[in-house]
């Protein structure tokens, strides 16, 4: 385990912690402050240790000076500073002088932002490649680094692991530390484990099926991928979604595991890829050249319960349907809901699917929802995440 907030000694210390302030923008206004609230909590705990705060975040890409404009941190300061009730200084620039500056005149319990970590990537892209003094003047500004930006975490950048490996001291932030816990429930997961994958290509999921496939249960699939299983198969799939470079790869893993890979009986097919153009449910056996596929369809969901009722843990990457258009969002929303009323461990592993949950209203009534995107997904195969391989071990028990 990786060496946690609350078992780091910070009192009076100078604190660096890097968020996730990467939040959607329109007009220079937040659209949606979720990640924001969810520093909230790193950010309080140090205030109360009577530290002297600096946060770093990154926000949107920024490759020409132009980008600058709209990918300011201000109304990100502005936003935090509503939310915990006190000022938080912004400081215009990411290196330099005037950082120094503004860094050594801060009081106890005082909060700075600095601007965006990827102006820097306008030239040599210093940021985003890690660049070593770059890593090492922010290392510079404090005495301990947190880390609470789990969405960035799967990227060596000089605000995560540049500053880490130039630190005399680092740890994880609450967030992170929620992440890894319910996340690390998935190593060795309470049986009967069930994943369900969704979403549109084989190819993204190859690796998260390779590493869970053992350790599973049953592996439910539908969305788009579910298709490219079904034509492995020999099912006439019409003009549904399809992998065709992965079909050998859906042929070999259907094979080795017959039991365990449970695909859609029917489907809910129409003939364009349109909300409006007349649909009906088919037994997959009935699919003809004109179709396609892009829900799931009720005796599946059906089936799909049944797999999940006496599940101990449930992992879901990926919708099981063109959950955007309103026609073929119900096999998502009928197993989210399933789920949400079942008290089964579900954790949502990033990405669309979270976008889901939160549309049908059911977070709250979800055991975890990892909102990592990319991170999440390296996670769940089994890759090492750098953002937090390089923070310190945590030696203490318990
Ligand atoms: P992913 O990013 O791989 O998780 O894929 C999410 C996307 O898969 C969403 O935009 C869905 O609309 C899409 N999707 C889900 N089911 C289907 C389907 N049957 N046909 C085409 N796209 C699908």
């Amino acid at each position: 385990m990786k060496k946690r907030l609350n078992k780091t000694n910070i009192k009076n210390k100078t604190v660096i912690i890097r968020c996730d302030f990467n939040v959607p923008m329109k007009n220079g206004k937040i659209i949606d402050n979720t990640r924001i609230v969810k520093s909230l909590e790193t950010i309080k705990y140090c205030i109360k240790q009577n530290t002297k705060i600096v946060l770093l975040s990154h926000l949107g890409r920024v490759k020409t000076e132009e980008d600058k404009k709209e990918k300011s941190l201000k109304p990100v300061a502005e936003e935090l500073s509503k939310l915990l009730e006190k000022e938080v200084k912004f400081c215009r620039n990411t290196s330099g002088k005037e950082v120094e500056k503004e860094v050594k005149s801060l009081k106890e319990q005082e909060v700075l932002l600095l601007e965006n970590t990827r102006y820097e990537d306008v030239e040599g892209k210093k940021e985003s490649n890690n660049d070593k003094d770059l890593g090492a003047f922010w290392a510079s500004l404090g005495d301990v680094f947190i880390n609470d930006a789990f969405g960035t975490a799967h990227r060596a950048h000089a605000s995560n692991v540049g500053i880490a490996s130039s630190i005399k001291e680092s740890c994880i932030g609450f967030l992170i530390e929620k992440e890894l816990n319910a996340l690390e429930e998935l190593k060795c997961p309470n049986t009967p484990f069930v994943v369900i994958l969704g979403g549109s290509k084989v190819g993204d999921k190859i690796g998260v099926i390779e590493n869970l496939v053992e350790k599973a249960d049953k592996i439910l699939i539908g969305g788009g991928m579910a298709l490219t299983f079904l034509k492995a198969e020999e099912y006439e799939i019409g003009n549904s979604l399809c992998d065709a470079e992965h079909l050998e790869f859906c042929k070999n893993i259907l094979e080795k595991y017959p039991e365990k890979i449970i695909l859609p009986v029917d489907v809910k097919v129409t003939t364009e890829f349109s909300n409006d153009t007349p649909s009906s449910e088919k037994d997959i056996s009935q699919m003809e050249f004109s179709d396609m596929a892009l829900d799931i369809g009720e005796q599946t969901i059906e089936i799909f319960e049944n797999h999940l009722k006496d599940a101990k843990l449930i992992l879901w990457n990926g919708p099981l349907g063109v959950y955007e258009f309103e026609n073929y969002k119900m096999g998502t929303d009928k197993i989210l809901n399933y789920l949400a009323t079942s008290h089964i461990k579900t954790i949502l592993g990033g990405g669309d699917i979270v976008a889901c949950a939160t549309a049908a209203g059911v977070n709250d009534k979800i055991y975890h929802i990892s909102t990592g995107g990319g991170a999440t997904l390296e996670y769940l195969e089994g890759k090492k995440l750098p953002g937090i391989e390089t923070i310190d071990d945590d030696n203490i028990k318990g």
